[in-house]
């Protein structure tokens, strides 16, 4: 055969399989126009919990169950977890999103375009994070009804992520064996692969001083609103680095003009890509903050916590090539980033399974203006159901 002939043959096979479409997109607007119908605001997650749990019932799934994170969390609703066999025996991948959405979403009333899904303003959307529920759902569906390869799949919906990831934290990690995971969940392009996330840390810091009236013996009392303001000052804040930032968010105390405040109270936060740098802020700020307390007399109550870890995967891990090789299989350029925030991910990944966080196709998150992009959020179908098969390539033997 000629070589025209076999570029004029196999090049047009090439590109059919590139631009097949796998996922069924009226079926994903649909549930997602069920899902956003369904009043689900952190603690209220109960109903949306149960529906999407009879729904993975449906699909297929060995096991589904709705744990008792309410019951430490209080609200109502569980994380709900699900176990679906897979083609070959390769470690399970793990596939998360979350249930709960921030406010307001009371009588959400929805405008539908040929391109896009919005609201008519008042409220949010709520893609954030029901695209990332469809697309996880869509993805199993799609694989199993085109027979396409694919490792056991671990299904995890949790509750109050908007609150602190504070569903993924109490969910009950043993019962996940996959070494692997996909967090679908957040604004971005199809392509973007978010790879990094930071370590974060949450400061409380109460300085203590003494009141005392401040004209007539202004000399008895110990001002705790200058003390934090001149520890305040003796920090820096903002961006420090490529990896690193620090923020003063709430500053509060002090009664009244005439009176040297006995109490005032700062609450901040260190993030950065590099832990230790996180932690060596933090070392850094207790000490200013002691010293200056020590230096004026009074006392200071400081308290942290290290609200979620580090991501930090490399380009060569299977979870990453494996997306990246969805993404080029689309035709797509992959674009590895890095986050600001956190996501569930970080928590699963503090466990010992790899996250990468995959956009859901959504823009203007936590707004009124939030809107779902329907070519992205269909894109982002296709590349996560190529990445499942991708890696039940890389990893794993038939059954
Ligand atoms: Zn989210």
């Amino acid at each position: 055969m000629k070589r025209w002939m076999v570029i004029c043959i196999v090049l047009p096979m090439l590109l059919g399989f590139q631009r097949q479409q796998l996922v069924n997109r009226e079926r994903m607007t649909e549930l997602f126009l069920q899902l956003v119908q369904i009043d689900s605001g952190s603690e209220n997650e109960a109903e949306i919990g149960q529906f999407v749990a009879d729904l993975l019932k449906r699909i297929g799934a060995e096991e589904v169950l709705i744990d008792d994170a309410s019951e430490k969390l209080g609200g109502t609703g569980g994380n709900v977890f699900a176990r679906f066999k897979g083609t070959v025996s390769a470690p399970p991948v793990l596939l998360s999103a979350h249930l709960d959405t921030v406010a307001p979403t009371k009588g959400i009333r929805i405008v539908r375009t040929e391109t896009e899904i919005k609201t008519d303003g008042t409220t949010i959307l709520g893609a954030d994070n029901k695209a990332g529920i469809v697309l996880i759902i869509e993805a199993i569906q799609t694989l199993q009804e085109r027979n396409l390869p694919h490792p056991p799949i671990e299904v995890v919906f949790t509750i109050r992520e908007e609150k602190g990831l504070l569903g993924a934290k109490v969910f009950d990690k043993t019962k996940l064996k996959a070494r692997y995971g996909f967090i679908v969940d957040g604004a971005g392009k199809p392509g973007d692969l978010i790879v990094g996330s930071p370590t974060h840390f949450r400061f409380e810091v109460t300085f203590i001083g003494k009141s005392a009236h401040a004209g007539v013996e202004p000399e008895k009392g110990i001002n705790a609103i200058v003390m934090a303001s001149e520890a305040i000052s003796a920090m820096k804040w903002g961006r420090l680095d490529e990896d690193t930032t620090a923020n003063v968010g709430v500053i509060e105390g002090g009664q009244a003009m005439n009176i040297v405040p006995d109490r005032c109270r700062i609450v901040g936060e260190f993030r950065s890509h590099n832990p230790k740098r996180a932690e060596g802020l933090l070392a850094e700020w207790k000490s200013i903050c002691e010293k200056v307390a020590q230096k004026f007399g009074g006392k200071v109550e400081f308290s942290a916590e290290k609200s979620f870890d580090a991501i930090s995967l490399s380009p060569n891990e299977p979870i990453v090539k494996a997306a990246m090789r969805a993404v080029e299989s689309l035709g797509l350029k992959p674009n590895l980033k890095r986050m600001g925030g956190g996501t569930d991910g970080n928590v699963f990944t503090a466990h010992g399974i790899r996250c990468l966080v995959l956009p859901t196709g959504g823009e203007n998150y936590h707004s009124t203006s939030e809107r779902l992009v329907l070519a992205d959020f269909y894109a982002m179908g296709e590349i996560l159901v190529r990445a499942l098969v991708e890696l039940a390539k890389g990893n794993g033997s038939e059954k």
